[in-house]
């Protein structure tokens, strides 16, 4: 913005709440923009330093579920019930405002655009609410025990929930960005707070059994030991987050940067570190 008469004061109306962010720290850049509502809104960016992350040999394991969004090793769970009718509502609503905003008269097409918009915004919110809180509560619980999170590789969740064929309503679910915002949270999180998350591989985690490493059997939900002598079953997620735990304890275990691993390690492009080759493979 340039100022017809040069260099000018002009106060920041900032709330009790910016104020208290603001304190004692530097700002390092601002953006000043005009917002739809006509008004002026700065933007402040402040530097924080992540503290370091806690050393720990303690991991939790999150799987991203079929039917429940997380699944961690301590036995949280957070369902996917409640966000499946709420977005399966909106799908429904958003086909039948689809064939209104193409076929109907040209008023009843304008109005049908409009609502299409405002719906997918209500909805996304109500997703990264959901994301943000399931996150959050991830994060506490590995403050809260001293530990490590292991979350599967991203290009993992894809693999997994194809790997059956399935209905249309089931695929909307799980390609969804909503995953990767989850793991997003997670992610910065845990730089925010201190928590190491690491990334193993997805290969073997929801087939073996967590208790004595055979491979047993899974339907949807439910996960059952093969092996005679062991034969648990339960919860397949559940099953699937103590494998990537246990695989995340292999990680957090070994002396960091020798070659005489049985899985190599290599950082991708988001800093995550992760195992090129899952120790579960083997059993
Ligand atoms: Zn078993």
């Amino acid at each position: 913005m340039t100022l017809m008469n040069g260099r000018e004061h002009i106060k920041i109306d900032a709330g009790n709440y910016q104020r208290g962010k603001l304190k004692g720290r530097k700002p390092t850049s601002a953006q000043l923009c005009k917002h739809r509502d006509g008004n002026y809104y700065i933007h402040i960016q402040i530097k924080d330093e992540a503290p370091e992350p806690i050393k720990s040999t303690n991991v939790i394991g999150v799987d991203f579920g079929r039917r429940d969004i997380a699944v961690t090793s301590n036995g949280d769970k957070w369902d996917g019930k409640q966000i499946n009718d709420v977005r399966d509502k909106f799908s429904r609503v958003r086909s039948s405002l689809q064939k209104k905003a193409t076929k109907g008269t040209r008023s009843t097409r304008r109005r049908a655009r409009q609502i299409l918009q405002r719906l997918s915004g209500k909805e996304r919110r109500y997703q990264q609410w959901l994301n943000h809180n399931i996150s959050k509560s991830i994060i506490q619980d590995a403050l809260k025990n001293n530990a490590a999170l292991a979350i599967e590789d991203l290009t993992g969740i894809r693999e997994r929930t194809n790997q059956k064929p399935r209905n249309k309503t089931e695929r909307r679910r799980s390609n969804s960005w909503s995953f990767y915002q989850l793991r997003f949270f997670l992610e910065y999180k845990g730089i925010q707070f201190g928590v190491e998350v690491i990334a193993v591989p997805p290969a073997w985690t929801s087939q073996t059994c967590h208790q004595c490493l055979h491979v047993g059997l899974r339907s949807d939900k439910r996960f059952k030991c093969t092996n005679e002598a062991c034969s648990w079953s339960g919860d397949a997620d559940f099953n699937g987050a103590k494998n990537i735990a246990t695989i995340g304890a292999v990680f957090v275990n070994q002396p960091r940067g020798s070659n005489c691993l049985c899985c190599e390690l290599s950082t991708d492009s988001s800093g995550l570190l992760k195992s090129l080759r899952s120790p579960l493979a083997g059993a």
